[in-house]
């Protein structure tokens, strides 16, 4: 069993989760599982660069980044380099 399957088997699902949630835990799982076939647990930046886009859309929407990128969200906490991309980017998307 792989983080993700993991991590949404862990997840209580409410309703209103279900109706947030745009990608599929299959979807979720996949992607991860082909960032996890290149590393182990940790993301590169290369990775996280990918996800990004993704990633602060999420945010904006106030869905569940911390529950569905968590690898996101803990590389973002390390690497001040992305912390920036992200908050150029999520600069960029507030102002659209
Ligand atoms: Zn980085």
């Amino acid at each position: 069993m792989n983080l993700f399957t993991r991590l949404f088997r862990q997840r209580k699902k409410t309703p209103l989760d279900k109706m947030k949630m745009n990608i599929s835990p299959d979807q979720a799982a996949k992607m991860l599982h082909m960032i996890q076939n290149t590393q182990n647990v940790e993301l590169t930046c290369d990775d996280v660069h990918g996800l990004l886009d993704q990633y602060t859309e999420m945010a904006i929407r106030g869905e569940d980044v911390v529950g569905l990128l968590p690898l996101v969200l803990y590389h973002l906490d390390m690497c001040p380099d992305c912390r920036e991309e992200y908050e150029a980017l999520s600069r960029i998307l507030h102002a659209v």
